[in-house]
């Protein structure tokens, strides 16, 4: 986040992935606790919801006109065709997402998806008129082994192959603290951001952290000069938890 005093280029962004939770009632539920409590704080933060697909046309309807985004938590790389159980680009747009999560960690490790597929995901989402988040991140090993920017660099630099416009955002999601509990120090997350900015070499794109974000601990990383904002799993399950993350970024 920018110095106090000083006007960000962008407000900060907030971002709930829902993963595979929540029912129907209570996603209608969700948006209205969401869409009232956030009113006062959308003048100085992004918020965007990713709910399972079957979700999407409760929330899109749900959060219209309040200024809350909604994506997809995944898209196919082709535009549309035989590929059973996918959702493509256009389906999520027509849908109502503006946004697509591309490459999170738990696909990357259920579906086993690499990092030239993430990016090819990545430039459907752009095709279809979404804004793609790119998930990058190592795992415990890879840190260990002094390998955690190697992979960094890795897997971003092949996903911005794939792009041909400058609209994406980042989330380092170091994957030992993916609802571990164990949620990277400010001066890791620091030290991780600053580093993909570099790998992002002026390019737009806002990074963002994800990995255990809590209201408790969101205030020591958004402090961050290279921190934008958050992608929340677990905590963003309960909508005043979500809110008082964003309500953390507004200061
Ligand atoms: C995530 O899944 O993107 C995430 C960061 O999860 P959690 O906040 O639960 O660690």
């Amino acid at each position: 986040m920018a110095p106090a005093g000083q006007p960000a280029a962008r407000p900060p962004f907030v971002a709930a992935n829902w993963k595979m939770n929540l029912l129907r009632g209570q996603a209608e539920a969700y948006c209205g606790v969401l869409r009232q409590g956030a009113l006062g704080a959308l003048h100085a933060v992004e918020a965007i919801v990713f709910p399972p697909f079957p979700l999407l046309p409760i929330v899109a309807a749900g959060l219209a006109g309040s200024g809350i985004l909604v994506g997809g938590q995944d898209l196919h790389p082709e535009d549309s065709g035989a590929h059973t159980g996918d959702v493509s680009g256009p389906q999520l747009a027509d849908a109502g997402c503006s946004w697509a999560l591309c490459g999170h960690s738990e696909r990357r490790r259920d579906h086993g998806e690499s990092d030239d597929l993430v990016g090819r995901k990545a430039a459907a989402a752009l095709r279809a008129g979404l804004t793609p988040m790119i998930c990058v991140g190592e795992t415990r090993e890879e840190r260990r082994a002094g390998r955690a920017f190697e992979v960094l660099e890795r897997q971003l630099t092949a996903a911005l192959a794939h792009l041909a416009a400058d609209r994406f955002a980042v989330a380092y999601e170091p994957v030992w603290a993916i609802g571990t509990g164990e949620t990277a120090t400010a001066e890791t997350a620091q030290e991780a951001h600053r580093f993909l900015r570099g790998v992002l070499a002026g390019t737009a794109g806002r990074i963002l952290y994800g990995g255990s974000v809590t209201p408790e601990n969101a205030a020591g990383l958004i402090a961050q000069p290279d921190v934008d904002g958050f992608l929340v799993g677990g905590a963003s399950l309960d909508p005043r938890r979500f809110l008082s993350i964003m309500a953390v970024c507004v200061g």
